[in-house]
């Protein structure tokens, strides 16, 4: 009996070590070196291997549909998960925020202090500055092609500037702007940590003004 449940607990390691090493292998190697959260870990892989944000909206033949079934398309903010958006679940992993809310933004958000992206973790948010493609690099623009027929906002900072932050913060205000977005108005941060390229940035770094 002893020997068996022996047997099974190996079995299980084993398992769970292969698991891991499918994930390591699906990866995309640009990640390698980004330090991950636990919380992205625990997201699903896109078939080009990248963490399935939460906030992605997932298609089916060309139409928005629920979570898992199709193909995510990070442009495109889940559209209920967009309208429902508050400041109590991270953007990124899904999972409850504390008191503390970063949001991700561009480097006029110095200026006008308002960003339409929900909030996420810290560390997630961090995440996100240094393994996004899109964030990583000021020359891509949005892939345009294969839009959906139905009316979605694309996820976009529209300046797309060579610098991204991400703004901590305790302090903010939401409002409600037309199509259900949300506007959020942020106070003093805690800390704003600068990312150019996907690596750590100097506050003046790369940053047009
Ligand atoms: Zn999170």
């Amino acid at each position: 009996m002893k020997t068996r449940v022996i047997g099974l607990t190996i079995t299980a390691k084993v398992q769970r070590q292969s698991e891991k090493g499918d994930y390591e292998r699906r990866l995309h190697k640009r990640l390698n070196g980004i330090a991950m959260p636990d919380a992205i870990k625990r997201l699903p892989l896109s078939e080009d291997g990248y963490p399935i944000p939460w906030f992605a909206q997932w298609f089916l033949d060309g139409k928005p549909g629920a979570v898992g079934v199709g193909k995510p398309d990070f442009r495109f903010p889940d559209r209920q998960k967009r309208y429902q958006s508050n400041d109590t679940q991270c953007w990124i992993c899904g999972e409850r925020l504390g008191e503390e809310k970063a949001f991700v933004a561009g480097s006029s958000i110095v200026r006008t202090r308002m960003v339409h992206e929900p909030p996420s973790h810290r560390e997630r948010a961090i995440f996100a500055a240094k393994a996004s493609p899109f964030i990583c690099n000021p020359k891509m623009r949005r892939n345009r092609t294969n839009l959906p027929a139905e009316d979605l906002i694309i996820n976009e900072d529209v300046s797309h500037p060579d610098t991204y932050c991400v703004w901590v913060t305790r302090r903010f205000t939401a409002s409600r702007c037309s199509g259900g977005r949300k506007l959020w108005r942020l106070g003093d941060p805690d800390v704003v940590l600068w990312f150019s390229g996907g690596k750590e940035a100097k506050p003046n770094e790369g940053r047009g003004t």
